[in-house]
């Protein structure tokens, strides 16, 4: 059995940045696990980073206050900012244009937040990773070797994994779970053998948006990733935009036995549209709580209704009750020509897979935000289904991320504690001083 100070599974943002805090407190023998032959997680993906507490961070389910958190982004900002293809794409200081629109927002009842973005671009990704990889000394990545057990005992936790060339053991007094949306379910399973608390978190349902780019332009030019959010008057339900795309791509994103869409953008090559999700927060509780259970029913319908691929729809089709079909998908008398879709997927109706409250909620919601910035409800403009975000497991844990199995702690997207690269930074840091600190005697950073 091999032994390390610290083992962390999963190389994404909060992998990352909690060895590499580990490493400031001086601690060595650091070993970051992942099931990919190359290290990143989501860091391979779009790369827009929101220097905001407001985005991506619960600071109530964190324990910490603004100023803290404000100080803690500023130290993952000092980071990633540092990879010389990161270039600013919103100035919040002080913008004028930023109050307008957050007081046109305000006039329909809706939030507008514009903060300080930041942007790599899907094409850099790799670039991303080597940077922050030559930032780590005394750490070794353990690539293409999937955990796939956790046991404790006596002080110590072991993982046991499968690698190339068979099983292998790893101990160490310290653990840190953060696997991601797509090892959140493998992680629960083991949770609950292990005996780690968690229960069911909220799981955000619903569209990506792609619609020609001069129409969301105006708000864009100005905050590069607008957040509008707002409640609905039918249902009194959240409804918030996520991860817009000027220039961008909607992209699909493969899991078992289902897909769901997703959006990004090059740096280097941009296309003539817009994208961004449109997302329905929903929390179940009596008799059905299981949220997780909940979005995976709604995207297998998907799966099945689409044939395999998501459903697409023009927003022309959707106001006459229709589904969208390939002859007139690009129908110049019915101005579809307007928005291309960047995407393959299937035309048809996206309201036969949606629950009817939800789509309630988002048509609302689009209604709202087309008086905000005229020309989202463009008949061209495209609704793709399903985009569902995963963050539905809940771990309880201390303010440095432990959990109640001593020596265990967790962090990042797949664990219910952040939604965004920089929010996922910021959990890994706080689970690193609690690490430190507490296991390896590590009081002060070197
Ligand atoms: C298309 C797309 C675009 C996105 N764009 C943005 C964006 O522009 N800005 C933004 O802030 N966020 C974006 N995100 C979200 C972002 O990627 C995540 O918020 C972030 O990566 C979460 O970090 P994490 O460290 O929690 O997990 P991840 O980055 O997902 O890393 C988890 C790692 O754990 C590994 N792992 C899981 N289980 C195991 C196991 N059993 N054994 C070994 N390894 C395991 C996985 O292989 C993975 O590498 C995007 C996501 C997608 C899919």
């Amino acid at each position: 059995m091999k032994r390390y100070n610290a083992l962390i599974i999963g190389s994404g943002p909060a992998g990352i940045f909690t060895a590499l805090h580990l490493e400031r407190f001086g601690v060595d023998k650091i070993a970051v696990f992942d099931q990919n032959c190359y290290p990143a997680g989501g860091l391979l993906n779009d790369g827009k980073l929101n220097f905001d507490h407001r985005i991506g961070l619960d600071l109530d389910e964190l324990g910490i206050d603004p100023k803290t958190a404000r100080e803690y982004i500023q130290q993952i900002k000092s980071v990633l900012t540092g990879f010389p293809h990161c270039r600013q794409v919103t100035f919040a200081k002080d913008n004028e244009k930023i109050a307008g629109w957050e007081r046109i927002a305000r006039e329909r009842n809706v939030q507008f937040i514009g903060p300080e973005q930041w942007h790599w671009g899907t094409d850099n990704g790799k670039g991303v990773v080597d940077y922050l990889r030559g930032l780590l000394h005394r750490t070794t990545f353990l690539l293409g070797t999937e955990v796939k057990t956790i046991e404790t005992g006596n002080g110590m936790h072991c993982l046991i994994c499968r690698e190339n060339s068979g099983m292998a053991e790893y101990a160490g007094p310290v653990v840190l779970a953060a696997p991601g949306r797509k090892g959140a379910y493998w992680f629960r399973d083991v949770a609950r053998t292990v005996g780690i608390h968690n229960n069911f978190g909220p799981v955000d349902v619903g569209i990506r948006v792609e619609l020609n780019r001069k129409f969301y332009d105006p708000v864009s030019d100005v905050v590069y990733d607008p957040k509008f959010i707002l409640r609905t008057t039918r249902h009194q339900d959240k409804v918030r935009t996520f991860c817009t795309n000027p220039g961008g791509r909607v992209r699909i994103e493969h899991y078992g036995d289902f897909r769901l869409v997703n959006g990004d953008a090059l740096s280097s090559r941009k296309t003539a549209n817009t994208n961004f999700a449109l997302l329905n927060t929903v929390m179940l509780t009596q008799p059905f709580s299981d949220t997780t259970k909940f979005g995976q029913m709604i995207a297998k319908q998907f799966h099945l209704l689409g044939g395999g691929r998501p459903i697409v729809q023009r927003v022309g089709d959707f106001r006459e009750g229709s589904r969208s079909r390939q002859a007139t998908f690009e129908s110049e008398i019915r101005h579809f020509t307007v928005c291309r879709a960047t995407c393959r997927a299937v035309p048809g109706d996206i309201t036969l897979g949606l629950p009817a409250r939800i789509v309630d909620n988002l048509w609302e919601a689009l209604k709202t935000l087309d008086k905000i910035v005229p020309g989202i409800l463009h008949p061209s403009t495209l609704l793709y289904a399903p985009e569902i975000k995963f963050f539905d497991t809940h771990f309880r844990t201390d303010e440095f991320m432990e959990t109640n199995i001593k020596g265990i702690f967790v962090a990042g997207d797949g664990t219910g504690k952040s939604r965004g690269i920089v929010g996922a930074a910021l959990t890994g840091i706080l689970a690193a001083q609690g690490m430190a600190q507490r296991y390896l005697g590590k009081d002060k950073l070197d």
